[in-house]
């Protein structure tokens, strides 16, 4: 290698770029150097020959060539600051190698011109003044071997023969011993020169190292910032933004607004049409939030089907209002997926800083509150954290808290609601309904501690408990009528709660026959893979499952008839609306039909007055639960109630 190197370090044009690069670095400060040093050494040579020579040999040729060197000396400093380019440095480094040879033959000729005018002591000032010139020579070329070396061939060489040739006393000697020292600064220099380049050569390729590394981790930033799927910000990007935003909006007093979006209707996209469609509804979602990003508006995937938005501006109520629709509306355009039209919405949660938190976490928990609240509302519906949420915000944090501190087994209890067939009078299941009272917050509905439980994974422990109450009153119970037990949308959601569950009722001795297990299509919409596995899990050991709050959900009729499903129960606000709207009778009737055609049992719930048992029985529902019939009960009454019913229903036969 490093004999390849010595033939190599004599080209210019060939060079490693930044090996002329390098080059042109060290010539820039050495070449006026050398050219002063020619200028002051031909100075010194012409003044010892004052009188010995003519005036044109010792004033007017090194008068000129002084001239020139220090003409071409200037412009090398002039040029020091100035940024060439690579081809011009390669230009200039070639004619550097051409002057120094023309220059060398211009030096010569004048110093062997000199020569035979002068005394012993002249002439050794020439020989002195020729070594001299070329070992300066040498080292300031040092760094272009073709220079240092042409140079040296072209003044060494010619110089020793004319001394050899003149035959004056001691010259042959003093030439052997110039030949000798120069033969031996030629191999520094070679030595030397091929070190540089190696040297520069190693530089080069650290430096293309450290530019790839940069460059790896400019792309690891980029990656560990931005969700791959959709090019918006990811979570912990904008997690980090928001805090930055929060800390200056901070200081500078002034507001703004950010807000959650989630996408309603996703997770049955996946399940129905697969992943990849999934994954192009999601990037098409991405798109439409990018293209709408800008002006202060800015957009992050947070994971799954859910969004965050970061206003970073003051808006007034009707200002987020108007965002918010904006986003929905933009959300809800039908999505082309293939040649399959998917339809889709969001919903929004947005809070205002400061209004509705000073941190990040505060921000964050309320907007979700604020979503969950929209949620509820209407899917694709818009709700800001406003001060009257905040009553309901805190009590809900309340519950959440005092819910997680409570003792479970003590504070819960089971409350059991007949459910009747409206022929026969008789009992046909008892709904259990779960009750909380708390030392300090007393009696809390169960929609909203349920809730609570819901937002934590002290969902699974509130249920396990329930359950086991449920079952150890229905054991006592006369007769043969089904427990019907509501289940968490996070219960069915759960391989562990529901693997939990099943041990439950396994070890529970009640039959699991005689068990029905309450569900609502929320599971369903989370993650229908998951849920579906539980149902089958729950069929499997003998359970029915009943579909709840049936015709209030997303899309209803497309799961029913996939789902391992024994019993549909009409939502009360269909009951409700029952004697004045025709279109409710219609929901009733149609909910009807469907049952026969998939062979499921029908409940009716929420009947309070004769009025509407009637209709439903002319509709042909004959299965019914509500205020009318009994209300929730206490287990023991519970058990009184169906002995008396069924007591009743027998008389009555
Ligand atoms: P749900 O499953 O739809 O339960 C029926 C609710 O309607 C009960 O309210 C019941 O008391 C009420 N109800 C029954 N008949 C009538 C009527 O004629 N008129 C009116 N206005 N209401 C009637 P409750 O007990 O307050 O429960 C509310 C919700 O809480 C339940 O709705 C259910 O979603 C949830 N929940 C109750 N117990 C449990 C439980 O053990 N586990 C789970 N996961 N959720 C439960
Ligand atoms: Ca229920
Ligand atoms: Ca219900």
């Amino acid at each position: 290698m490093s004999q390849g190197l010595t033939f190599e370090l004599f080209k210019i044009s060939g060079a490693p770029p930044a090996l002329t690069r390098a080059r042109a670095r060290a010539l820039t400060t050495r070449i006026p150097l050398l050219y002063l040093i020619l200028v002051i050494n031909m100075l010194l040579l012409a003044s010892a020959y004052q009188g010995a020579a003519s005036t044109l040999s010792t004033i007017c040729a090194p008068g000129l060539l002084s001239a020139i060197c220090i003409w071409r000396g200037g412009r090398w400093l002039a040029a020091r600051h100035g940024q060439a380019s690579l081809e011009a440095m390669v230009r200039k480094q070639r004619q550097t190698a051409i002057l120094a040879t023309l220059f060398s033959i211009l030096f010569l000729a004048w110093a062997l011109h000199l020569y035979p005018y002068g005394d012993a002591m002249q002439k050794a000032h020439v020989t002195f003044f020729i070594a001299i010139t070329v070992i300066s020579c040498i080292l300031c070329l040092i760094h272009l071997p073709a220079a240092a070396f042409g140079v040296t061939m072209v003044v060494t060489a010619p110089f020793s023969f004319y001394l050899l040739w003149a035959g004056d006393d001691g010259a042959a000697l003093i030439a052997a011993n110039m030949l000798i020292i120069i033969s031996v600064l030629v191999y520094v220099l070679i030595a030397y020169t091929n070190d540089f380049s190696l040297l520069i050569a190693t530089q080069a390729a650290l430096d293309a190292k450290q530019a790839e590394t940069q460059r790896l981790s400019d792309d690891n930033l980029r990656l560990a910032n931005v969700d791959s799927l959709t090019g918006l910000a990811n979570r912990r990007a904008f997690f980090s933004d928001l805090q930055e935003v929060v800390a200056a909006r901070g200081q500078e007093g002034r507001a703004f607004v950010f807000g959650l979006i989630d996408l309603d209707g996703f997770k049955p996209v996946n399940d129905t049409h697969g992943h990849l469609a999934g994954d192009d509804v999601l990037r098409e979602v991405g798109a439409r939030l990018t293209a709408m990003a800008g002006n202060g508006l800015r957009f992050a995937r947070l994971g799954g089907d859910e969004f965050a938005v970061l206003a970073d501006r003051d808006l007034d109520e009707a200002g987020v209002v108007e965002l918010g629709r904006r986003l929905c509306a933009r959300l809800s355009v039908p999505y082309l997926i293939g040649d399959m039209t998917i339809g889709l919405t969001g919903t929004c949660g947005f809070v205002r800083f400061p209004d509705a938190g000073a941190t990040v976490e505060m921000l964050y928990e309320k907007a979700d509150y604020a979503l969950y609240r929209a949620k509820n509302a209407q899917r694709g519906s818009v709700q800001i954290f406003s001060p009257n949420m905040q009553k309901q915000y805190q009590n809900a944090k309340l519950v959440e808290q005092m819910l997680a501190r409570a003792d479970l087994e003590a504070e819960l209890f089971m409350e059991f609601q007949p459910i009747i067939d409206v022929e026969s009078r008789r009992v046909v299941a008892l709904e259990a309904l779960a009750r909380w009272s708390n030392p300090h917050l007393g009696r809390v509905a169960p929609d909203m501690f349920i809730a609570a439980a819901e937002r934590s994974i002290l969902i699974h422990r509130v249920t396990a408990t329930l359950l086991r109450k449920a079952l150890e009153a229905a054991k006592s119970w006369p007769g043969e009528q089904h427990l019907s037990f509501n289940l968490s949308v996070r219960d069915l959601i759960s391989r562990e709660a529901i693997t939990h569950i099943v041990a439950l009722i396994e070890s529970s001795g009640f039959p699991p026959h005689r068990l029905i297990l309450e569900i609502t299509e929320t599971a369903l919409m989370r993650d229908y893979e998951l849920a579906q596995e539980s149902l089958t899990l729950l069929k499997r050991l003998g359970a029915q499952i009943a579909l709840d709050d049936f015709g209030t959900g997303y899309s209803s009729l497309s799961y029913v008839h996939r789902l391992p499903l024994d019993r549909l129960k009409i939502d009360r606000s269909f009951v409700r609306g029952l004697s004045q709207s025709s279109s409710s009778r219609d929901v009733i009737r149609t909910i009807l039909q469907l049952c026969d055609n998939l062979k499921l049992s029908c409940v009716a719930e929420g009947i309070e007055t004769e009025e509407e048992a009637d209709l439903l029985r002319s509709l042909g529902c004959t299965t019914m639960q509500g205020y009318l019939f009994a209300k929730p009960l206490g287990a023991a009454e519970a058990g009184a109630f169906i002995s008396s019913a069924n007591d009743a229903a027998r008389r009555a036969a």
